[in-house]
């Protein structure tokens, strides 16, 4: 069935709308959209990899919420902007307007049926743009809609404690990290006899890049044939699954706390006598 690696009674689209209807307290029910890619991760992993990982994180923290922690899954969204990996067989991409309009959409679509608390787990390095767009898009439309466009590994999690100084510095794409949270997630798609080492040059200017990460605009191909970018050989599957239980307790403490924050929206502002104090250009103060 669709649930994927959440627990089927937290998962939304499992429910009838007459169910959605009677949940006791939807504004504070925590609604979860994985988002992910399918793009090409190097010759060892397969396309689905942002997915899989966004997908089975969140899952993995459902299945450790307390029962008193009202959240769901959505269905992940399994393409998303991947303009950069598009030289690589495999790659499937929205533009970046059919993603934001995607998630917009969605977003509206939550809201709609009495959601106001929405995350976004996104798995896919190359579009959280689009995804805080879309959020804030989506705030300035409704002043009681709480959404939050998140990065998968945004959250404390323990993987640093098994990459080299350098994996930490340059890998950006199907190294260390990726690898093993695959071997831990679906180690039937994961082929290590395929797996390189690649990393990319420093960038040269430290001003634009004091880490020396590619600080300009890049294609995966911009790195050498394999698709790879950082070293995937020293991943195993005991450190994915330590990776992954750390991920997913601290997307549930992440949900916890969604779920019980109360943020008031302020009152309407109003731009005139007495509700502004700054200096105005142009203008004499006083
Ligand atoms: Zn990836």
């Amino acid at each position: 069935m669709l649930h994927g690696y959440n627990p089927p009674q937290r998962f939304l689209p499992y429910l009838s709308w007459r169910e959605i209807v009677e949940l006791p307290d939807r504004a504070n029910t925590v609604i979860v959209l994985p988002t992910g890619a399918t793009e090409q991760h190097g010759p060892h992993l397969p396309c689905a990899v942002d997915t899989v990982i966004a997908a089975g994180v969140v899952g993995h923290a459902l299945a450790a919420l307390p029962a008193s922690v009202p959240a769901y899954a959505m269905a992940p969204i399994t393409y998303g902007k991947s303009e950069e990996h598009l030289n690589f067989p495999g790659t499937m991409t929205l533009s970046g307007e059919t993603l934001l309009a995607t998630m917009n959409e969605i977003g509206e679509s939550v809201y709609r049926a009495g959601f106001r608390k929405l995350l976004i787990v996104n798995g896919h390095g190359g579009q959280p743009q689009v995804m805080e767009m879309a959020a804030r898009e989506l705030r300035l439309r409704h002043g009681d809609f709480i959404v939050v466009p998140s990065f998968t590994w945004r959250v404390p999690h323990v993987a640093g404690q098994y990459l080299s100084e350098r994996e930490k510095k340059l890998a950006m794409h199907a190294g260390h990290a990726e690898t093993a949270l695959m071997l831990a997630l679906a180690p039937d798609t994961v082929h290590m006899a395929h797996a390189v080492t690649n990393y990319p040059p420093e960038f040269p200017s430290r001003l634009l890049s004091p880490d020396g990460r590619p600080a300009c605009a890049w294609s995966a191909r911009d790195f050498g044939p394999s698709g790879i970018i950082g070293d995937p050989l020293p991943a195993t599957a005991e450190q994915g699954q330590a990776i992954l239980e750390s991920l997913a307790q601290s997307w549930a403490q992440a949900i916890t706390e969604l779920h019980e924050l109360h943020w008031a929206p302020r009152a309407e502002a109003t731009w005139g006598r007495g509700q502004f104090s700054g200096h105005v250009e142009g203008r004499a103060p006083g």
